[in-house]
């Protein structure tokens, strides 16, 4: 049999009475559309953050699109991110009709470097998103700070980092708003599509309920501006409270399967060989994804894959270099060592439920392939 990177059906087994339980309390409650179950879901998933605000949208790139929006966001504006990241990001907000710019990555984290802020931000910048990729948090306080002195917003893309602290403070908590995903595979994942921005400002919550919703305010008319249809589905929001409830077990499963790789790896790391996950001092890493990097990564993976073992790399096509972002105008050399990463990165399989069975075979595969390339 072959193993993948994610499998939600162990979860499933385990959880399935209560994923059951819930489809069948949506379809008995007689409201299919924004019911109680939404609601619920809003309610509980600020409270968790201690945040004002919650809305619940259809997925995670919508919730970084609307947020943008929420904030008045649009044409002829710049916001700044970075091009390791999942493309949603930045197709979100390319959405909006703003233009996406990007600074470079660190290499010991693999997130933004948030020291190329500065040379990045021109008259147009109204706001910057950074991207806690892979599960821990981009260094907030430089980013705040700057923010702040050039009078920016900042829109966490947070769909990577549930539950992920940084000096304490939650991911979603530190910016004006906060998208998060709720696909499958996320560390607070549905059995479908999903999202949510998190805000403290009442306006933007405000904003973000008409624009989820067709635009529309006090029944059927359209406010200012069309909006989307960009609800979270009531089934979706009734699972998703249910898996609330067991987020930090989760995440600590996931810490689990992160320790258990450190200490079978590590006597094969090297500089210039493999090399593992860093957390960065201050903060808690909720291990989304376990990237792990070594320069013979096309031949690593081909060993693997005739042992069955197939992985994945996120990302191996570096957003500024796609051709549907030909538009930005970035060429190859633009962002060295996120272009650099992309050709060296690959993730070990990585889930609560990841069974120790399966996380062995990865170990001993691994170990002996990087063994003969030394
Ligand atoms: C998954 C993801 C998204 C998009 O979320 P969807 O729910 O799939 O639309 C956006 N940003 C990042 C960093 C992601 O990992």
């Amino acid at each position: 049999m072959t193993t993948h990177v994610w499998d939600y059906l162990p979860e499933f087994e385990r959880e399935r009475d209560d994923i059951l339980d819930a489809v069948d309390t949506v379809f008995r409650s007689g409201q299919l559309i924004l019911g109680a179950s939404v609601r619920g879901f809003e309610q509980e998933f600020a409270a968790y953050h201690g945040i004002p605000h919650c809305v619940a949208l259809d997925n995670g790139t919508n919730a970084v699109k609307l947020a943008l929006q929420s904030l008045g966001i649009g044409p002829g504006d710049e916001v700044i991110t970075v091009a390791n990241t999942a493309a949603p990001t930045v197709v979100a907000i390319d959405g909006t009709g703003a233009t996406p710019v990007f600074v470079d990555v660190r290499p010991d984290d693999f997130l933004m470097d948030t020291t190329q802020l500065a040379d990045a931000i021109t008259p147009r910048t109204k706001a910057i998103v950074p991207v806690h990729l892979y599960g821990q948090c981009v260094d907030m306080a430089p980013l705040r700070a700057l923010a702040a002195e050039h009078g920016l917003l900042v829109v966490e893309d947070c769909a990577q980092s549930h539950g992920a602290r940084q000096h304490g403070a939650l991911a979603g908590s530190m910016g004006d708003a906060a998208a998060f995903s709720f696909y499958p595979t996320k560390v607070l994942g549905a059995y479908g599509d999903g999202g949510a921005v998190l805000t403290g400002s009442a306006e933007a919550d405000r904003n973000l309920r008409r624009l989820r919703y067709y635009g529309m305010e006090n029944g059927y008319y359209v406010v200012r501006v069309p909006g989307h249809n960009s609800r979270l589905d009531e089934v979706q929001a009734e699972i998703l409270r249910r898996k609330l409830r067991r987020m930090d077990e989760y995440i600590a499963g996931r810490q689990r399967v992160a320790r258990r790789y450190a200490e079978a790896l590590t006597d094969l790391t090297a500089p210039g060989e493999l090399e593992l996950p860093t957390v960065t001092p201050g903060n808690e890493h909720v291990h989304y994804l376990y990237v792990v990097r070594h320069p013979e990564r096309e031949r690593i993976l081909e060993r693997l894959r005739e042992q069955d073992i197939v992985l994945n790399v996120s990302y191996r096509w570096p957003v500024h270099l796609m051709s549907g972002f030909a538009h930005l105008g970035y060429a190859k050399g633009s962002l060295p060592v996120t272009e650099r990463l992309a050709g060296e990165i690959f993730s070990l399989p990585m889930y609560p439920s990841l069974p120790t069975g399966l996380q062995d075979k990865v170990i001993s595969a691994l170990r002996s392939v990087c063994a003969k390339m030394r």
